[in-house]
């Protein structure tokens, strides 16, 4: 008889759950004090159905698997071929919060590292909203992915935009080459606003259950993208979405992810499910150890890499 699967996930929970090394983000006061004990998981069914085990219920900010559904969104509302000309599609085999440009373009690599996502952030709103308008599209259209009315968490907020030094250079870098057209510093407050906006585990799973179901949300029914948005979106998880360890993310567990700096991983396998892990401690390219603990368990036990013959 099959293990059902909440029993599996609970299994595999205390099995991946130690030992629990790394740190928690130091560069970020508020996730430097986020409890490291937390480990959660969610898989959610392309027909609405999330089974999960652990902390899958407690909020975190989301950080970086923000990127992918606001490159999403920046297709959406302005096509490819305008956001193609701004933000490239290589991985950029750096750090997610590296200064550069691509040498021949002069454009950022790809919309997974800050470079990037500050880019794509920029595009929102047609260059004539708000700040307030173009964060609000931005909240808006993350809750249409999760299925639910997403908000921020102000003291991640706060304490991350007290200290995105970092994230301001890099804004100034993308001022001086017009690759965004407004404000530096307005470019990162709305990012940081956006890496700031609350999720559990279960909401990041049915974020990528809408991804695996070509565009629509399961729970709701609602068309959030196009199918061609969504084969843009994986397609560069799949090659950037795990940074400077894309190719040993992909070669091992198989399946386009984006990572996120309080611990959050979130997978997807087309047409089938989203998958979502978090657990706070991280490892040197900024993703959680125990996530690709779980991640590599679940690939294997199911067989869940792409490039896996029949
Ligand atoms: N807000 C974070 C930053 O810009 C996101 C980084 C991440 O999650 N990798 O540094």
């Amino acid at each position: 008889m099959q293990t059902p699967v909440p029993d599996y996930l609970q299994q595999i929970l205390d099995e991946c759950g130690a030992p629990n090394t790394g740190a928690t983000a130091d560069y970020i006061p508020e996730l430097a004090d986020a409890d490291p004990e937390i480990l959660g998981i969610c898989l959610a069914t392309t027909d609405g159905v999330r089974y999960d085990a652990g902390d899958a219920d407690v909020p975190v900010s989301i950080q970086s698997i923000s990127k992918p559904f606001v490159y999403a969104l920046a297709i959406a509302e302005l096509g490819l071929d305008a956001v193609l000309k701004r933000v490239g599609v290589e991985p950029s085999g750096e750090a997610f919060n590296e200064l550069s440009l691509e040498a021949k373009s002069g454009r950022p690599r790809n919309p997974m590292i800050n470079a990037g996502a500050l880019t794509t952030h920029a595009l929102i709103g047609g260059g004539t909203a708000s700040v307030e308008e173009r964060f609000e599209l931005v909240r808006r259209g993350l809750s249409d992915f999760a299925g639910r009315d997403l908000s921020v968490d102000e003291q991640v907020y706060a304490s991350e935009l007290d200290t995105a030094y970092r994230n301001r250079a890099i804004a100034n870098m993308l001022r001086n080459y017009d690759l965004i057209d407004i404000e530096p510093e307005d470019v990162v407050r709305g990012y940081t606003r956006q890496c700031a906006i609350s999720v559990t585990t279960r909401d990041l799973a049915a974020m990528a259950a809408t991804l695996a179901n070509g565009g629509v949300q399961p729970m709701t029914g609602q068309r959030v993208v196009e199918p061609a948005v969504v084969r843009q979106v994986l397609s560069v998880m799949m090659s950037c979405g795990m940074y400077d360890a894309a190719g040993d993310w992909m070669t091992t567990i198989g399946f386009p992810a984006k990572s996120g700096v309080s611990g959050g991983i979130l997978g997807v396998l087309p047409g089938q499910i989203g998958i979502a892990t978090l657990s706070p401690r991280l490892d040197s390219h900024g993703t959680s150890v125990r996530g690709v603990r779980l991640c590599g368990r679940m690939s294997k036990d199911m067989g869940m890499h792409i490039m896996e013959p029949p």
